[in-house]
């Protein structure tokens, strides 16, 4: 191997519970519009014929418990609380009915959103990058084995904001469940071990301060906890 110029970036990782080891993340997708609550507090739709997604950068990842600075270049910093997909099997055009053989486990996550860039992206029809893929823009939790979590649906997934709860919902009110997602995802991508899938989020999104304290729960999950900064 040829030495490298600058040193390669440390892997991100996400702890598994009950194990030492820990799962490498390659790629993040997220999904978008997922809980027709949510869509519709933003005026959107649900699109009925097919989730659409974008993506986050690994190393932009922060693990939970982090303390993230407010990011620059915004005035409306937002959280999301999300249900994370860990994939841990090779899956391509899969259909839905094998679709959930390929999960590893699941995690809490929060999908942070420069909401005004957002916005402005929006009606300029420009890309969503810049709002969603920054610097810690993606806090995960702790992965439990799919095996110890069971199939997801009845489970409440919820997000307190300075202990005050702000959203609240179950798996199960997501337009796009977790085996079409994978099934869909997979007729674009070659999915597979490291891939993790932010699954969308419920109605409640809000605006988050320095000095605020975010914890995310999904029954059966560790908790996704974050303190924001100062701006940076
Ligand atoms: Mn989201």
């Amino acid at each position: 191997m040829t030495q490298l110029q600058f040193p390669a970036p440390a892997p991100a990782t996400l702890p598994i519970r009950g194990s030492a080891k820990s799962y490498a993340v390659a790629r993040i997708f997220c999904v978008g519009r997922n809980y027709a609550d949510h869509a519709a507090e933003f005026g959107n739709q649900v699109d009925r014929d097919a989730p659409f997604y974008f993506t986050k950068c690994p190393v932009h990842m922060a693990r939970s418990g982090a303390t993230v600075p407010y990011p620059p270049a915004t005035a409306n910093y937002h959280h999301e609380m999300e249900f994370a997909v860990a994939l841990g099997t090779p899956v391509f055009r899969v259909a839905e009915d094998a679709a959930m053989a390929a999960v590893f486990g699941y995690a809490t996550a929060l999908d942070m959103t420069r909401r005004d860039l957002q916005a402005r992206a929006k009606e300029a029809r420009k890309p969503w990058d810049i709002s969603k893929d920054f610097e810690k823009g993606a806090i995960l939790g702790a992965i439990t084995p799919a095996t110890e979590f069971g199939k997801p649906g009845p489970q409440a997934i919820s997000l307190l904001l300075n202990g005050e709860p702000v959203q609240r919902a179950h798996l199960s009110d997501m337009v796009w469940p977790v085996p079409a997602i994978i099934a869909h995802l997979s007729t674009l991508y070659h999915l597979g071990p490291g891939d993790l899938i932010l699954t969308g989020t419920p109605a409640g999104v809000g605006p988050v301060r320095p000095g605020d304290r975010l914890v995310g729960e999904v029954d059966g999950l560790a908790p996704v906890e974050l303190t924001v900064g100062p701006q940076e």
